[in-house]
């Protein structure tokens, strides 16, 4: 997707309300949608189909009980990060890989304020240092470069693989501790293949190590969105992390990726807003590794 993008009509904003409710059906935020005209075209990644959209240029959620009201992007988008949101829904969102933008649902449900909060945890976590080394390329996953993404972009076997090698390298330059824990007769195996066949059973044994930057970007940017919510409550008395939200339905997806993290992580707030998911992964991947797959020197 392109950076340079068109300019939003910011002076003829259009106007949309919303209400979200918990499973008594009671009114628990209103909430206020600024769209701007911007002439952006998105991909839906699982369809394969263009799709119009527009920018979010406010997001304002009201508390119906005492009129509180929480600014959403004010408090989020501290990047200034352009949001899109595409005319319908797609199969997954996504945040650009140089954080200047987020493809993101309208904020119809709490889940969908939520997978907002998720991808603008992605542009958050590009200058963050505690995970701006493994966050920059976690999109670039072992399935892009071995199952096809790729070689869809024309690359030749032998650029595959090398492109594979690096993955690797990269993996364990941005987290050392990945290389105690990975299978050091595999990784080598991968090190030296030469054909398809060779990388791709080198790959298959390596496949938690080679999906590492992505899982640890995703589950800490569910981190980042329960957090948000969070704080929507402690400042506007608007709990939208109660599993009795409604409707029920919303939390069980069959979407991939950064929702569905973000339906696992909302189904279980406690098990992800602790401290820190990206230093307790880390500590975890050190004492598993260094007991039982040490690297011979
Ligand atoms: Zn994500």
């Amino acid at each position: 997707m392109s950076f340079e993008r068109p300019l939003a009509d910011v002076e003829n904003p259009e106007t949309r309300a919303y209400e979200y409710r918990d499973a008594e059906g009671k009114k628990i935020a209103d909430v206020e949608a600024e769209f701007s005209a911007s002439g952006d075209m998105v991909e839906d990644p699982v369809s394969g189909e263009t799709v119009a959209a527009r920018r979010l240029s406010s997001l304002k959620l009201t508390n119906p009980e005492d009129g509180r009201v929480f600014d959403a992007l004010a408090v989020f988008n501290t990047k200034g990060a352009d949001i899109i949101v595409p005319d319908k829904r797609i199969g997954n969102y996504s945040h650009g890989v140089l954080g200047t933008e987020a493809i993101v649902p309208a904020p119809e449900s709490p889940l969908d304020l939520a997978t907002m909060l998720h991808e603008l945890g992605h542009v958050d976590q590009l200058e963050d240092p505690d995970t701006m080394g493994f966050s920059g390329f976690a999109g670039i996953s072992k399935a892009f470069m071995i199952e096809g993404g790729l070689k869809a972009l024309g690359a030749t076997d032998a650029e595959r693989i090398k492109g594979a090698q690096g993955h690797l390298e990269a993996v364990f330059a941005a987290i050392p501790e990945a290389r105690v824990a990975a299978d050091a007769e595999a990784v080598a195996a991968l090190e030296s293949a030469s054909t398809m066949e060779e990388l791709e059973a080198a790959a298959a044994l390596l496949r938690d190590v080679l999906a590492l930057p992505l899982r640890m970007a995703e589950r800490d940017a569910t981190r980042r969105a329960l957090q948000g919510l969070r704080r929507v409550r402690e400042e506007a008395g608007i709990d939208l992390l109660s599993k009795t939200l409604n409707p029920k339905e919303a939390l069980v997806t069959e979407a991939e990726g950064c929702e569905a993290s973000t339906v696992e992580g909302v189904n279980d707030p406690d098990a992800y807003v602790k401290v820190s998911t990206v230093a307790a992964m880390k500590g975890d991947l050190k004492t598993y590794g260094a007991e039982k797959f040490r690297i011979k020197k």
